[in-house]
C-alpha cells in the first residue's frame, strides 16, 4: 500500500484562491471502480474546513455580487474556453475516476462548456417582469439579487457535467460558490479548480473534499450559505431539506428518478429497442433520467422484449482500459453493484430475467447489462431507484393503464412516449407526471431548456434560464416621486 500511496497524486483543497491540506491533515483514497486500485488522495475536509471555504466565498461575494453582467459573462466564456482546451485530459481523468467508458466521458466536456456559454449569455438577460406607478405617485420596480454564497453539492455519474450545471447559474446570477464534489469522484472539479484559479477572484469558486457525512451537515447549516443546490439521492435530498428548514434557507433539490418509456403498439419495436440499448444502459444505467422502466403495449410487448434482450446481449462491457469500443464500464463502487445484485435478486421470483442478471467474477465494480421482463407495478425493482444496467419491460393493456402505471412511482423526473400519432404522444405527455417528456427519443437534453422533477425528484430547475431565476431573489423596489 505504501508503494501505491507514493505513486499516486496528493491533490489539496481549493479555498480563497489558494491550495490547502485539510485542517486535520487527513486525506482520503480515490479509487479506479474499474480494477479497484487507488489513483489519488484527496483531503478529507472537515467543519473547519467548511468554514474556512464559507468566510472565503462571503468575502468575496462583496465584489463578485456587484461585478456587471458584462464581468461575469466573460468570466464564464473565459472558463469555458479554458475547460474546452484540456477535454481530452478531463474526459481520461473522468473515465478513470468513475469507470465510464473513454469516448463518452470526453463527449461530456463539450455538453458541459456549452452550457457555461449559455449561462455566461444568460448572466446578460436576467430581467425583472414590471416597471411601474402601480400606487399614484410612486414607481415600482424588480430587482433579480443573488442571493449570497451558495453551497453547491455534486453527484458521481457525471461529476463534472453536474459541477458545471451548478456552478454556470450560480456564477452568473453573482453568488459566489463552495463546491462539494461526491467524494467518489472529485478528481475533475479539483482540475475545474486549478482552471478558475487563473480567471476567478480568489474565493469565488472554493472546491472542499469531504464525504457528505462528515462536511455535509456544517456546510448545510453554515449561517453564512444562504443557498443550498444538490444533487444526489432523494433521501439525501430530505435530509439536506429537513436541515435547511432550520435556517430557511433557499434549495435546489435535483434527486432520484425513475423514468418510464411508455411505448405503443404503433410504434417500432426494433427502432425503440436500439434506443433503450443505448439510453437504458449508458453510463452504465447510473442516470437519473435513464430509460429504466419500459411500459409496452400488448400487441408490440413480445416483438419488444424479444428485440431488447437482443440488443441488450450485443453490449460490449468491461474495463474501459481494454479499449475505445468497450461500450459499458464499471458502476462507480462494489457498494453500488452489491445494491443492484440485491434488487434483481429480490426482482427474480416474479418475473423473467431474458439476459444478465448476474455479478462477473472479476475485480473492480461489475453488473451485467439485464432485462427482467414482466414484474408487477407495486413490485421494487418497478417502484425503486436501481442506478445500475437495468430495464425492466411491463405489459400494458390501454392507454389509461400505462398512464396510471407511469405516474404510479414516488419520482417524477423525466419519460418518454414512443407512438406514431401524434395527438396520442401529447396527450400522454400532459397526463404524466414528470419534468421532462420526450416524444419518439429520450434523454436529449439542451442548455436552453430547463432540466428538474416533480414530485420526489426535487424542486428547482437545472439548465436555462429558469436555473438562473433560481439562483436569485426577487426584490421590490419602490421609489415615491
Ligand atoms: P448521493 O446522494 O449519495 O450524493 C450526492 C452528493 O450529496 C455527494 O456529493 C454526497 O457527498 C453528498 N451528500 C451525501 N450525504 C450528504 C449529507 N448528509 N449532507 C450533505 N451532502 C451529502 O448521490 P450520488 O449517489 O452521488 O448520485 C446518485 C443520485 O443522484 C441518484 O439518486 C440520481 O438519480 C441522482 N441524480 C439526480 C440528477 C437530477 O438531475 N435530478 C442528476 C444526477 C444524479
Amino acid at each position: 500500500m505504501t508503494d501505491v500511496l507514493e505513486r499516486v497524486k496528493t491533490y489539496q483543497q481549493f479555498i480563497n484562491g489558494a491550495w490547502v491540506d485539510s485542517a486535520s491533515g487527513e486525506t482520503i483514497e480515490v479509487e479506479n471502480p474499474a480494477d479497484g486500485k487507488v489513483i489519488a488522495m484527496v483531503q478529507a475536509s472537515g467543519a473547519e474546513d467548511v468554514d474556512r471555504a464559507a468566510n472565503a466565498a462571503e468575502k468575496a461575494f462583496e465584489t463578485w455580487g456587484k461585478t456587471t453582467p458584462q464581468e461575469r459573462s466573460q468570466a464564464l466564456l473565459k472558463l469555458a474556453d479554458a475547460i474546452e482546451a484540456r477535454a481530452d485530459e478531463l474526459g481520461r481523468l473522468e473515465s478513470k475516476n468513475a469507470g465510464k467508458p473513454v469516448p463518452a466521458a470526453i463527449d461530456e466536456i463539450p455538453v458541459m462548456v456549452d452550457n457555461l456559454r449559455f449561462f455566461a449569455g444568460a448572466a446578460r438577460l436576467l430581467e425583472g417582469k414590471a416597471a411601474n406607478e402601480y400606487m399614484a405617485g410612486h414607481t415600482s420596480f424588480i430587482r433579480r439579487e443573488p442571493v449570497g454564497v451558495v453551497a453547491s453539492i455534486a453527484p458521481w455519474n457525471y461529476p463534472l457535467m453536474m459541477a458545471g450545471w451548478k456552478i454556470g447559474p450560480a456564477l452568473a446570477a453573482g453568488n459566489t460558490v463552495i463546491l462539494k464534489p461526491s467524494i467518489r469522484t472529485p478528481l475533475t472539479a479539483l482540475v475545474l479548480a486549478e482552471i478558475a484559479a487563473e480567471i476567478l477572484p480568489p474565493g469565488v469558486l472554493n472546491v472542499i473534499t469531504g464525504t457528505g457525512a462528515t462536511i455535509g451537515d456544517p456546510l448545510v447549516g453554515h449561517p453564512k450559505v444562504g443557498m443550498v443546490s444538490v444533487t444526489g439521492d432523494t433521501e439525501t435530498g430530505k435530509h439536506i431539506a429537513r436541515l435547511a428548514a432550520e435556517k430557511v434557507k433557499r434549495l435546489h433539490l435535483e434527486l432520484g428518478g425513475k423514468a418510464p418509456v411508455i411505448v405503443f403498439d404503433d410504434a417500432d419495436p426494433a427502432a425503440v429497442a436500439e434506443a433503450i440499448k443505448l439510453w437504458g444502459y449508458w453510463n452504465a444505467g447510473q442516470d437519473c433520467t435513464a430509460a429504466t422502466r419500459v411500459i409496452a403495449g400488448p400487441k408490440i410487448y413480445d416483438n419488444f422484449v424479444a428485440d431488447l434482450t437482443s440488443e441488450v446481449k450485443s453490449i460490449k462491457w468491461g474495463d474501459p482500459a481494454e479499449g475505445d469500443d468497450i461500450e459499458m464500464g464499471s458502476l462507480i463502487a462494489r457498494a453500488q453493484a452489491d445494491k443492484v445484485e440485491g434488487m434483481v435478486d429480490r426482482a427474480r421470483g416474479g418475473a423473467e430475467i431474458t439476459t444478465g442478471g448476474h455479478r462477473p467474477d472479476r475485480p473492480g465494480a461489475y453488473y451485467e447489462p439485464t432485462v427482467i421482463a414482466g414484474p408487477d407495478q407495486k413490485s421494487e425493482i418497478v417502484q425503486d431507484e436501481v442506478f445500475g444496467p437495468v430495464v425492466t419491460v411491463q405489459r400494458f393493456t390501454d392507454e389509461d393503464q400505462a398512464i396510471a402505471w407511469a405516474n404510479d412511482v414516488r419520482f417524477g423526473l423525466a419519460a418518454s412516449v414512443w407512438t406514431a400519432d401524434a395527438g396520442r404522444g401529447m396527450r400522454v405527455a400532459k397526463a404524466i407526471q414528470f419534468g421532462t417528456v420526450w416524444i419518439n427519443d429520450h434523454f436529449m437534453l439542451v442548455s436552453e431548456m430547463p432540466h428538474g422533477g416533480f414530485k420526489e425528484s426535487g424542486y428547482g430547475k437545472d439548465q436555462s434560464m429558469y436555473a438562473v431565476e433560481d439562483y436569485t431573489v426577487v426584490k421590490h423596489v419602490m421609489l415615491k416621486i
